[in-house]
This record gives C-alpha cells, sequence and structure tokens, in this order.
C-alpha cells in the first residue's frame, strides 16, 4: 500500500528514515538543509523538494528528523500557509514540554501532530531491533501506522504528544546510566593494563544479568515495598560501595560517575532503610533535591 511521504532533514537519521521509506515502496520526497545531502536518495528514486513548503506539499504525512526543536521551528515557521491539514510526525529529539508546545502551535495551523522517539541508531531502522515511541491523536496515529512501521516496531503512548519525549529520555536515561558504569570499569580495569576488549564479554554479562532485574525492580516500586524477600540490603550494598570509591581512589581513576550512586545509598541507610532492596532508592528521586 503505497503512499506519498515527505521527510523533512536529511542528517544519518533522517537519511535513514527516508532509506526505509523507500525500501517499503513509499512515494518519498524529501528536503535538507544542505541540498547535496538528498542526492544519494533521488539516485534511489526519491523527489528532492527545493523547500521545505514543497516537501510539506507534496505529502499529507510530513516526518520531521532535524537536530532540535529550535531548527523544527525555524523550519516550519515560514510555511504555516500550508501546514493545513497534513500530519507532521516530528522524530527530533526534544523535552515532554517542546513537544506540547509544537502540538499546539500545529493544531493552531490545521495540521496534525505527531511526536516521537526513535529508539535505535541509524544502521538499525528497519530492523528488527528498532522501536520507535509515538504520541498524539490516536486517530492521525492509527492511519500514518502503516508508513511509520517502515521504520521499526511502532508503540504508541498517548493521546498527550509529551509521552513519547518523557519515555524517549527515561530510556535514553537508562541507557546513559548503564554506559556510565560500563566506563567506569574499563578505566579500572586500564588502570591494571588490562584491556577493555579482554573484559568486554564478561561486561556485557553481567550487564544483561543485571538488566532483568528491572522488572522485579518495578513490581517493587509500584508496590511501594521494598522490605519483602531482600536478598541485598542498602546497608551491605552501602559498605561494599565504600570499596568501590577506595578503590577508584588507589587506582588513580576518576570517581565522578560513581558517586552519586554512593550519596543515596547512604542518605537512604541514614534514613532508616538499611533493611531494604536496591529499588528504595527511587524514594529520594521522586522531588528535586533540597538544598
Ligand atoms: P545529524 O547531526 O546527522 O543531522 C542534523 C540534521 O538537522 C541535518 O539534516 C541538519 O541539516 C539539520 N539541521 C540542524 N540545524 C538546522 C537548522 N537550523 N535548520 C535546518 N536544518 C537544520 O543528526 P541525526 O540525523 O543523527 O539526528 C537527528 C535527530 O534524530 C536528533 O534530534 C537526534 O537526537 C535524533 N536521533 C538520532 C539518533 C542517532 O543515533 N543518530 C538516535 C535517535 C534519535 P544540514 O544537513 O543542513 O546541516
Amino acid at each position: 500500500n503505497q503512499k506519498a511521504v515527505s521527510v523533512l532533514g536529511l542528517g544519518d537519521m533522517g537519511t535513514a528514515l527516508a532509506d526505509a521509506l523507500l525500501a517499503a515502496g513509499h512515494r518519498v520526497t524529501v528536503w535538507n538543509r544542505t541540498a547535496a545531502k538528498a542526492e544519494p536518495l533521488v539516485a534511489k528514486g526519491a523527489s528532492r523538494a527545493e523547500t521545505a513548503a514543497d516537501a510539506i506539499v507534496a505529502s499529507q504525512l510530513v516526518v520531521i528528523c532535524l537536530l532540535d526543536y529550535d531548527s523544527v521551528g525555524q523550519v516550519l515557521a515560514p510555511h504555516t500557509d500550508v501546514l493545513a491539514g497534513r500530519t507532521l510526525v516530528n522524530l527530533t529529539n526534544g523535552t515532554p514540554a517542546q513537544a506540547r508546545e509544537m502540538a499546539t502551535w500545529a493544531t493552531e495551523h490545521g495540521a496534525d501532530y505527531l511526536d516521537g522517539g526513535i529508539m535505535a541508531v541509524p544502521p538499525s531502522i528497519a530492523t528488527p531491533a528498532a522501536f520507535v515511541l509515538y504520541s498524539g491523536p490516536s486517530g492521525a496515529f492509527d492511519t500514518a501506522r502503516p508508513v511509520l512501521d517502515a521504520f521499526g516496531e511502532s508503540h504508541y503512548l498517548g493521546a498527550d504528544p509529551g509521552l513519547a519525549p518523557l519515555h524517549d529520555i527515561a530510556l535514553l536515561n537508562s541507557m546513559y546510566g548503564m554506559f556510565g558504569g560500563v566506563l567506569h570499569a574499563y578505566a579500572l580495569v586500564r588502570s591494571a593494563g588490562g584491556s577493555a576488549a579482554e573484559f568486554a564479554p564478561m561486561a556485557r554479562r553481567y550487564v544483561e544479568t543485571m538488566g532483568a532485574y528491572a522488572e522485579a525492580m518495578a513490581a517493587r516500586i509500584d508496590a511501594g515495598d521494598y522490605a519483602d524477600d531482600v536478598t541485598s540490603n542498602l546497608a551491605m550494598q552501602t559498605t561494599a560501595y565504600a570499596n568501590f570509591l577506595t578503590a577508584a581512589e588507589e587506582a588513580g581513576i576518576s570517581t565522578e560517575l560513581i558517586t552519586p550512586i554512593y550519596s543515596l545509598l547512604q542518605r537512604r541507610v541514614a534514613d532508616g532503610h538499611g533493611h531494604e532492596d536496591t529499588a528504595s532508592l527511587v524514594e529520594l528521586l521522586g522531588t528535586p533535591r533540597a538544598g
């Protein structure tokens, strides 16, 4: 079922999205500020629009993947006269508030607005590893979905346009927390003359095994119950964690990635929760830190 789709923004990600749409057989119109980036896609059958307005006019469905919301604002603002009747799918990284503001703006100009978060890197677009989060009006999503599925598995999160960026950021936070731990581990291994490559299989195995704990942690958090069947209590962990800081100092490496968790552990134990599970730390994170 071929559809006309326009793609605004042909950076690494926009190019991968346009490629996926072409591979799925859609009629793809592309536009990029630096026009030369359209050439490889044109060679594969895409049409190059001279202006962003031409690209918006060319298709009812318009996918936007630019650097940030400022770029999206700059690209769309001069073309409010051509937005009516379009469905804008903005896959640019931003905050929930930015998504809500842009949704209001687009709706005022007669467009349907879906926000999205791409949980993939460009080479994994259109592979089973890719999934994309969407939020905005469900009718617009249902209509666009058969086309959007070309990027990867589509997950619809609800009518509030801020939900896709919120979950996108939550997942990216999970990733950076994991990367932070692994980078610290590599620095520690290297301090003893070890190689990152030799250590990597162990790191991956342990991170994957412990990653499975996310669901058990979620059950405790949703129940607000951190004291049942505890196998690794916070007091014990806090004692061990002190060794992590000492070991880093002895090795002459930075402690900057590992100190924040230690301060949470210490505070929670000091507050009388030393017998509880790791999940209990979430109770310290629900509000900004006082002072
Ligand atoms: P790139 O840096 O490769 O591309 C940036 C794009 O934004 C280019 O098309 C660039 O145009 C355009 N752009 C920047 N500023 C402006 C402006 N003021 N006016 C018009 N166009 C502008 O980034 P990616 O393609 O990798 O990322 C695009 C979005 O996708 C980002 O929001 C990113 O967070 C998100 N994303 C990226 C992932 C990745 O791994 N790459 C993963 C998941 C999401 P020009 O070519 O003219 O410079």
